[in-house]
């Protein structure tokens, strides 16, 4: 029997693993680790992909997001207490990144088709203490449209983006990454841009913003010895800043090696127990999740056939044991009704073209 694994970073990294050794070794051999040329080549080549005009690389993608709020904080933009829209079904990191900067997370309803936050509802859940929107691209699907785009101007709140599964994604309104007023990126190794660890960056367009960012994530010096703030080391390293300007030579082709996935997949599938997710020509397809009824039952059936899954996420945020006192009171029925029934299948570049369709017609035999 064939085996199609869910993920193998061994075999998705293959193809630059000669290039991923050689710079690791130059970074190496040259004795700078930290603050030097490649996380510089880095910020440069990202604000290029996301087409904006700054980028600060950073340890990981939940710091890029903390970073972004205490920065806002730091310049009189948000203070305790105030509230941001964030995606009932997001990753935790999202929210954790709120409430660590003392701030309050709103959580909102996704629509159940994208599996995105519901722009159609932000509006509704705007008080006077409202200051952003934290919009997550998830799975890699763009969320933003003119709707988002409106209430925000109307209201003056902040788009701050989670791109972490988003990299590379193309929208009408632009590159994600760079649509808001600020973007938190990932490169933990498993995302469509991974690096051989933890790495983040924020992108943004706003000069002031990107300073602060900067000072913050080397203990708030604003020159050497110098701490204008109190701020964290949530710097990026040179060996991984070396590691991302490898990978990312390769993005585009494994962005449009998951969209060919995903497109098979959108094409192929027909088994009327199965939900396909939104096809958007777009997207990353960081993941590409399923939703069905009998999820477990499913699950057993890809394993019985060689076909690795996952889900993200199993638990809503609302009802995992850190937040059940803060948002476990409120019921969110579309949040729950997608972590109950979202599975993601292996859509990533160790799955060829062959692998697509066969795991397609896989599904399509699935009885209940
Ligand atoms: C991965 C991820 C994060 C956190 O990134 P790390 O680099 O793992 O800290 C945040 N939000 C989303 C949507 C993610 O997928």
């Amino acid at each position: 029997m064939m085996r199609y694994e869910f993920l193998s970073l061994k075999t998705t990294t293959a193809p630059y693993r000669d290039a991923l050794k050689r710079a690791a070794c130059e970074v190496i051999e040259s004795g700078w680790f930290v603050n030097g040329e490649k996380v510089k080549a880095f910020e440069e080549a990202l604000a290029n992909l996301c087409k904006c005009r700054y980028a600060v690389g950073v340890s990981n993608g939940l710091d890029a997001l903390r970073l972004i709020l205490r920065a806002y904080n730091e310049l009189g933009v948000m203070t305790d207490g105030d509230e941001v829209i964030v995606p009932a079904n997001t990753y935790i990191a999202t929210v954790l990144a709120i409430t660590d900067s003392g701030l309050k997370p709103v959580l909102v309803e996704p629509d159940v088709r994208t599996m995105n936050l519901d722009t159609a509802l932000i509006e509704r859940h705007i008080t006077p203490r409202t200051k952003a929107v934290m919009t997550v691209h998830l799975y890699g699907l763009p969320c933003y449209d003119a709707t988002l785009e409106r209430v925000a101007r109307e209201h003056s709140l902040l788009v701050i983006e989670d791109n972490a599964q988003a990299i590379g994604a193309c929208t009408p309104f632009g590159m994600t990454g760079g649509l808001g007023n600020a973007a938190g990126n990932s490169f933990y190794p498993t995302k469509n841009l991974g690096a051989v660890g933890d790495a983040g960056a924020v992108t943004t367009n706003d000069e002031a913003l990107a300073k602060v960012v900067r000072e913050l994530a080397n203990y708030g010096c604003d020159r050497r010895y110098h701490n204008l703030r109190q701020g964290l080391n949530c710097r990026l390293d040179e060996i991984q800043a070396a590691m991302l300007l490898v990978a990312m030579q390769h993005l585009e082709s494994i962005n449009k090696h998951r969209q060919q996935l995903a497109s098979i997949y959108d094409n192929e599938i027909v088994n009327p127990l199965i939900i396909k997710p939104l096809f958007n020509e777009g997207a990353t397809y960081h993941q590409y999740a399923l939703r069905v009824e009998s999820r477990d039952a499913f699950r057993q059936y890809l394993a019985d056939n060689g076909v690795g899954s996952d889900v993200l996420y199993p638990t809503p945020i609302h009802r995992q044991p850190c937040y059940a006192e803060q948002l476990g009171k409120h019921s969110y029925p579309l949040t729950e009704k997608i972590c109950n029934t979202v599975v993601s299948i292996p859509c990533a570049s160790h799955i060829s073209i062959t692998d697509a369709h066969a795991i397609a017609a896989i599904i399509n035999r699935y009885k209940q």
